[in-house]
Order: C-alpha cells, then structure tokens, then sequence
C-alpha cells in the first residue's frame, strides 16, 4: 500500500488510535477487540512503529480521537508513552480536540486527571443505560452506580466536555423507561450525547441469543417512534440534533473528529481494524494484534486492504453521509465538486420529499427534517 502526502492546504486531518482490549465482549459488539491484556505492551511498540510509518503522510492533525476495545484499560503511563510517540512523529495543532472512550467502572479522579495533564480534553463515556438488568443483558460490565460515579469523578477531574453514548431498541425497553433514561441523561448537563438504536450484527452473542430465543427487534413503526421521541426530547432540552444519532449542547460541542468522517476530510487511523482515508484512497489494518504487531516488526504497513474511490463512490458517499446530518448538503459544492446538478437531476424526487416533510430546501441547501433523518439511509436513494 501506498499513501500519498497529504496536501497541507486542506484541512487538518484527524488521527483515530485503535486500542484492540476489552474485558469481555458486550453482546452486542462487533468491533475488533481482544480479552488478551497481556499483548498490551508488545501492541504499544508496534502501534509508536506504525506512526513512525506514516510520519512521511501526514504532519499534523487536529483531532485525535482514541477508541476501541477499552482504552481506559490502558494505565495514565501508557497513555503518557502514546502521546510521546505522536508529539515526536506529528504536530497537533491547536486547538486541538482530543478524546477519549472510557468504561464506567475503569475510572477514578486521579486517572482522570492524569489523562487531562496529557492534553486530552473531551471524554466519550461508554454508559448505555442507567437501568442494571438492561445493561446486564446487553452484556455490558458495569452499573449505574460506575456510571454515575465516572460522570463526577470525571468533572472534579477538571473535564468539561463530557460525551455519553446509549444505546436505545432494546428487549424490554419501551418509550418510557427509554425517556427516563434520557432524563436522568439530561440531568448530568453533557456537553455530547449520542444515541444509538440496537442492530444485531452477524455472530455477536446478542444475534445468537435473540435468534435462539425468538426474540425480535422492534419493528420499523416502533424504532422511528423511539427515534422522534429522542429528538423531541433531546432538542426540548436545548441541544442540537446535528447527525442521526448525535446531539451536543452547543456548536463548539459537535465532535470535530467524527464531522471528519461525513465530510470526506482525511483520517489516520492506527492499530488493528483501524481505517484510514486520504487522496480518495481507503484502506485498513489487519484485525488482529497478532496480525498487526508480526506485520509492523517486519517493516511492513500491517494493511489488510484498500480501495481507491472513484468519483461516483464518493458522489454516493457524500449523499449517503450529508442526509444524515443536519447541515445537509450544501447544492452548490456538490455542483461544483462533482459536476451533478442535484435540485435539477432530481427535481421530481426533491419535490416528492419536500412535500412529505422528508427534506427542506434552505439556503441553498437540501437538509433532511427530524423526520428525515428517521429513514435517513433511504434518503440517499435518491
Ligand atoms: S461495546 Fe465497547 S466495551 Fe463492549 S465489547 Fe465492544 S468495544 Fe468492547
């Protein structure tokens, strides 16, 4: 595989670290991730290898975004030795935003505060519920009680800028406990949440059992029903409903790595199962450490594959990603990028949606409405 540079006139590209751990596998998952901690010294050396690698590719980045796997079962020391290694290889310019995912339950002030002195400054709490015997049965290995305390140790930590993940379309969840859930969200004032409906994903525990014991997924009526009242709820409560299932507090609290993603702005991302994105090139690493780390000691880029995006995939793509977020798609760079006059190619689709309250024209752009974005992956159909 071969990157080219990235052309510093564009904007600042983001680095997303993948650490590969977690204690147990939520039923639910299908990110690629291992129970073997003691592989995490060796997966640190080769991880400070790879971005030596890349260090001819990318100068600089702005974001950083470090998820998994669990990386708050990466100790303050080892996370010092990462932020060494990138601060060597990589500029990060400022103002930089610089997360990090962490389990409710790995946490305490002292860590947190040991993760601020490095830089990080925003945290992406995995909660999910504050209900036990829902949590218990997604698999998930804390309570509410972790969840709550993560939440205050990480403010007396100094932390501001507090994300919390859920996950909504769970067996015995209905609207209400679903509601209760989001209130007493609200009730800790994040600056981010995001809210995810449960998918079952080929050969996690989760699809075994639902299939095993008859179990269903709510049905398509029921999940837009959770999707609007979230919404609703959310956006009452003063935050921005800006992509399908991410909401913050204020502009300056949208999540500047993941906005990377929808716009098509490079992306490094490094460690196993980690995907990158420059020069309409995609690719990613191998999905195991073993992998990986064998790969890196020999001298070698530890990619699994790559793509090069022709123009029509990324015409797609940017349909596919722009209806999902509120921003919508700005009709005129699309003309411009991509040579396709969307408001006249498909004039009779527009106004067919328009009038079913699917999308409205504003200012030059096509922005789906809260019902929109419920079928937002349709809207790309177009
Ligand atoms: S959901 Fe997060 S903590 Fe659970 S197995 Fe997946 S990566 Fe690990």
């Amino acid at each position: 595989m071969t990157a080219t540079s990235f052309n510093n006139e564009s904007p600042h590209p983001g680095l997303y670290i993948h650490i590969p751990f977690c204690l147990n596998k939520c039923g639910y998952c299908s990110f690629y991730s291992i129970k073997s901690i003691n592989l995490i010294p060796p997966f640190l050396s080769a991880l400070k290898q790879e971005m030596e690698f890349y260090s001819n590719h990318f100068q600089s980045f702005d974001t950083i975004y470090i998820g998994g796997g669990t990386p708050s079962l990466l100790t303050a020391k080892q996370f010092a030795e990462i932020f060494v290694a990138i601060n060597k290889f990589y500029k990060i310019e400022s103002p930089a935003e610089i997360t990090i995912e962490v389990n409710p339950g790995d946490v305490s002030v002292e860590y947190f505060q040991s993760l601020r002195s490095l830089g990080i400054n925003r945290l992406n709490i995995g909660i999910q519920s504050f209900d036990d015997s829902l949590l218990k049965f997604l698999g998930r290995r804390h309570s509410e009680k972790d969840a709550i305390e993560a939440i205050d140790a990480a403010r007396t930590a100094g932390f501001t800028n507090i994300g919390i993940d859920l996950i909504y379309g769970v067996h015995h969840q209905d609207i209400k406990l679903w509601k209760r859930t989001l209130q007493k969200t609200l009730s800790f004032f994040p600056a981010h949440i995001s809210c995810y409906q449960l998918s079952l994903e080929v050969r996690t525990p989760l699809n075994k059992k639902y299939g095993a014991e008859g179990i269903k997924l709510p049905k398509e009526e029921q999940q837009t029903k959770f999707f609007l009242a979230t919404s609703e709820k959310l956006e009452n409560a003063g935050y921005i409903h800006y992509e399908v299932s991410n909401f913050a507090r204020r502009e300056n609290l949208k999540s500047r790595h993941n906005m990377k993603y929808w716009q098509h702005v490079p992306y490094l991302g490094l460690g196993p199962a980690a995907h990158s994105f420059l020069n309409n090139k995609r690719w990613w690493n191998k999905p195991s450490v073993k992998n990986y780390s064998k790969e890196i000691a020999q001298n070698k880029m530890p990619v699994e594959s790559m793509e090069k995006l022709t123009a029509q995939q990324l015409q797609l793509e940017t349909l596919f990603l722009n209806l999902r977020t509120k921003a919508g798609i700005n009709l005129e760079h699309y003309k411009a990028k991509y040579g396709a006059d969307l408001f006249v190619d498909k004039r009779t689709i527009i106004d067919a949606l328009i009038k079913n309250k699917l999308v409205e024209l504003k200012n030059g752009f096509l922005i789906p409405t809260r019902t929109g974005l419920a079928v937002a992956d349709s809207l790309a159909l177009i």
